[in-house]
């Protein structure tokens, strides 16, 4: 029983938020999917970048094709910014130094134990997106995962594909 799921537009109204790196200069330009713009134009470079939003996208049931690249490939990632993280580990051991050069050892140490549990917390209620391999364009709904995990050796293919289109290698 595969019998593609058909919502009407007025539910289906946020559709997906889809962030495109430009191919010119790499900026982030976010869209929505419902909105299925035929191109965007980057806000950084002025580059045009024509868009093929397929009506699984549209309908956030599933990401299939990218609308950038045309690629079939994606992987899932948390949706994580490690500088973030690593920010916040940071400020925690710095506060931590701080109770420690005091002698407080033990709130030190739980200054420090609490910013790593914090960031733990974190990252565990983050969302998984789906990222294209071969434009690096990320994908935020509520369609289901269906991509596997990061894969270097699919990346280190599909990549310069990439890169050869758009005239970067
Ligand atoms: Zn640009
Ligand atoms: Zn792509």
């Amino acid at each position: 029983m595969s019998r593609p799921i058909e919502r009407p537009p007025s539910e289906s109204k946020e559709g997906v938020r889809v962030t495109v790196r430009c191919p010119e200069c790499d900026a982030s330009l976010p869209f929505e999917s419902a909105e299925a713009p035929g191109a965007i134009r980057c806000g950084k470079c002025g580059r045009g970048i024509p868009l093929k939003v397929s009506a699984a996208l549209q309908a956030d049931t599933a990401v299939d094709v990218c609308p950038v690249c045309d690629g079939p490939d994606f992987y899932v990632r948390r949706d994580f910014d490690p500088r973030m993280g690593l920010a916040f580990v940071v400020t925690g051991a710095l506060v931590s130094g701080v109770f420690y050069f005091f002698n407080l050892d033990l709130i030190a140490y739980s200054v420090l134990a609490a910013a790593v549990l914090i960031d733990l917390v974190i990252y565990t209620r983050l969302k998984d997106i789906t990222v294209c391999y071969r434009c690096h364009a990320e994908f935020r709904g509520s369609y289901p995962r269906a991509a596997g995990a990061f894969d270097l050796h699919t990346a280190d293919v599909l990549e310069p594909e990439w890169q050869r289109r758009i005239g970067r290698r």
